[in-house]
């Protein structure tokens, strides 16, 4: 059985695996590149057709943008996702199969089955568990454990012939410190009473750093959403499958909806808008130059946040909502997996692409 890698490692986005055995073929994720190329995965038109499957992980681009491109090119199996990733995404394959989050088990074909679990990476995320021709294989997709919102199903004691997991920081500190270094640069943004815009995307980590800030600030800066973001809150907020307990029993008045457009001192403005790509949003910006801006997240190659960023309008301070190099080392020490291909680092990349097991 072969993996070949078809993006997504030593990459920007991209995120692609195809998988080949003697009877069977699937991909993993079909994502567009985010260095603002939008450049597909290096699959040939016979692994498109050949490819039975196509698994996706959740509904980000860098795991998706290419999924109209493969049904383009003639891939015509079922797109199996979880119900959360089909509402996010744009493109809607025809040929969709939605994975059934209270069997989390599914025989494909005798001989060939697939576990899944929650990643606690955005609303939807899961990790494959794909069991074929006598091998298995691990997908992590991007993953987060002990993340502020979403849950996780934490991947422990299991066996895979080979695994993709995400080792998207080459940092070896672990997520609990990177959160507090987002909690203090917060803090010394809003020194004297200014106020914070954080610019984050439509699906992820807005919802958890606004935990976050409420654990960490209580009432005394208040939180504001972009429309979109506050329904995602009153979506998710109160529903057990998706976010911990504990989230579920707080008021959903601990978040405001915000017009997008009116700061205050003091308050904390969460903008659906992660690149800065919208005009209105610079312009926000550029009308409040006390308000502080803190970039979270990775600073795509589309979009202005990078131009705010190198001229020090913007801070940056990265939110964990991928794995360090160091939690993928301690995924591997939990789990017995012996070959191990980390993904969505931009400068680590296999010395080849192929991998035989
Ligand atoms: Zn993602
Ligand atoms: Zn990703």
């Amino acid at each position: 059985m072969q993996l070949f890698i078809a993006g997504g490692c030593g990459d920007e986005g991209r995120n692609c695996f195809y998988v080949e055995g003697d009877r069977h073929a699937f991909i993993v994720d079909a994502g567009t590149s985010t260095d603002g190329l939008d450049r597909i995965p290096d699959l040939t038109p016979e692994q498109i057709h050949k490819a039975e499957y196509l698994f996706i992980t959740h509904s980000h681009r860098d795991h998706t943008g290419a999924i109209e491109y493969l049904v383009k090119q003639g891939f015509e199996g079922p797109v199996l996702m979880s119900n959360q990733t089909y509402r996010q995404l744009h493109y809607k394959p025809w040929n969709t199969m939605i994975l059934d989050s209270t069997a989390p088990e599914l025989e494909l074909e005798p001989g060939f089955r697939v576990k899944w679990g929650r990643t606690g990476h955005c609303a939807g995320a899961v990790w494959f568990h794909i069991f074929v021709e006598g091998r298995s294989l691990f997908f992590s997709g991007d993953y987060r454990e002990n993340d502020t919102f979403y849950r996780c199903d934490a991947v422990r004691g299991l066996h895979a012939d080979m695994a993709v997991i995400d080792a998207a920081y080459s940092r070896m500190d672990r997520g609990r410190d990177l959160r507090r270094q987002v909690a203090d640069t917060a803090s010394s943004l809003m020194k004297d009473g200014a106020p914070l815009l954080l610019p984050v995307p439509h699906y992820g980590r807005g919802l958890s750093m606004g935990i976050l800030f409420h654990e960490t600030f209580g009432r005394d800066h208040g939180i504001y959403m972009s429309p979109k973001l506050y329904d995602e809150w009153l979506h998710l907020g109160h529903r057990k499958y998706f976010v911990h307990d504990e989230i579920t029993e707080l008021p959903f008045s601990i978040f405001q909806r915000w017009d997008n457009e009116t700061i205050e001192k003091e308050n904390i403005y969460f903008l659906t808008d992660a690149q800065l790509s919208r005009a209105s949003s610079r312009q926000l910006i550029l009308d409040h130059p006390d308000m502080g801006v803190l970039l979270t997240g990775s600073i795509h190659g589309y979009g202005k946040a990078r131009c705010f960023f190198q001229t020090g309008r913007a801070k940056f301070a990265l939110w964990p909502n991928h794995l360090t190099w160091q939690e993928m080392e301690d995924l591997k020490a939990e789990n017995d997996m012996p070959l191990v291909v980390p993904f969505h680092n931009k400068k680590v990349k296999p010395e080849n692409d192929t991998f035989i097991f």
